[in-house]
């Protein structure tokens, strides 16, 4: 249970942040939110959350390619909630394309908003876990970061990295009760995969069912996308007591792709 524990789960308005985001707050959590824009729906969701569960939920509008608006999001969730026990480094994009032809512009956008926001979101949360001397920070990385695919240079670097700044925080802090994990999904049915078809198609040459048929679930032994429950179900143990000596670890889970 996760009564008394205040998260943030960024890019939480959408697919694997908001699976993850419902599963705390079912356990009692305070959960904050976030993406670049606020709107109808985002209010929507945040109403819900507090309805459904009996939770304080609160949506702070951040956009993680910008240190500066992660740093304003710490500070105003420890400042509305309390403190911040639990940060889901989730928000992602994705471009894909054969390196020659990837803009630049696509590469630091993929760079900052999937590696470099949860650097600096880590910084800006560390501080008052370790006075609290209890913190679980959640890198939401891929089977990516463990291996590759063609036409996804950003995408492949930046979770290889936060795979590696996952370790470094979970060594830095060991000693102050403080865990970092990673959870490397393999491909799991939310608007990011389904908005890629068209691109790998066009990358691959192919249709877009052959597409998900022949590129996307041939990783995956299960044959079958993971769900946003599942990754839920992983990051409420993560962040539990008992997963205290959970730490460093990059946890895959992709129905089989990376025993390959
Ligand atoms: P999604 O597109 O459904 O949701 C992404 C969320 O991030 C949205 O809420 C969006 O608003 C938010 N976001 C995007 N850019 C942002 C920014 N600059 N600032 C703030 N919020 C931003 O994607 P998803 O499939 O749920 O992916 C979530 C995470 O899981 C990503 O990091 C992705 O790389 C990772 N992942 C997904 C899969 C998959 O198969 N879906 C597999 C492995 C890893």
């Amino acid at each position: 249970m996760l009564k008394g524990k205040v998260a943030i789960v960024t890019g939480s308005t959408s697919g694997i942040g908001l699976g993850i985001a419902r599963a705390f707050a079912a356990q009692g959590a305070d959960v904050a939110l976030n993406s670049f824009m606020q709107d109808q729906e985002s209010d929507r969701l945040v109403a819900a959350l507090g309805r459904e569960f009996g939770v304080r939920s609160i949506f702070i509008k951040a956009d993680m390619s910008k240190p500066a608006d992660i740093y304003a999001m710490v500070q105003s969730a420890e400042k509305q909630l309390g403190k911040v026990d639990i940060l889901v480094n989730n928000a992602g994009v994705q471009h894909v394309q054969p390196i020659v032809d990837f803009p630049a512009e696509k590469w630091d956008l993929v760079i900052s908003t999937n590696l470099s926001a949860a650097f600096h979101s880590t910084k800006a949360a560390l501080p008052g876990m370790k006075a609290r001397r209890f913190g679980r920070i959640i890198n939401i990385a891929s089977a990516h970061g463990l291996v590759a695919s063609a036409f996804k240079s950003a995408y492949v670097a930046a979770k290889h990295g936060m795979v590696g700044l996952t370790k470094v925080t979970a060594l830095e802090v060991a000693e102050e009760g403080i865990t970092c994990n990673a959870i490397c999904p393999g491909y799991v049915w939310t608007p990011l995969v389904e908005k890629q078809i068209p691109d790998q198609a066009k990358a691959h040459g192919m249709t877009p069912e052959q597409v998900i048929k022949d590129v996307l679930l041939a990783h995956q032994p299960t044959k079958k996308f993971a769900t946003v429950e599942e990754m839920g179900a992983l990051a409420c143990f993560l962040a539990s007591d008992l997963a205290a000596s959970v730490t460093g670890t990059a946890i895959p889970v992709d129905g089989g792709w990376t025993a390959h």
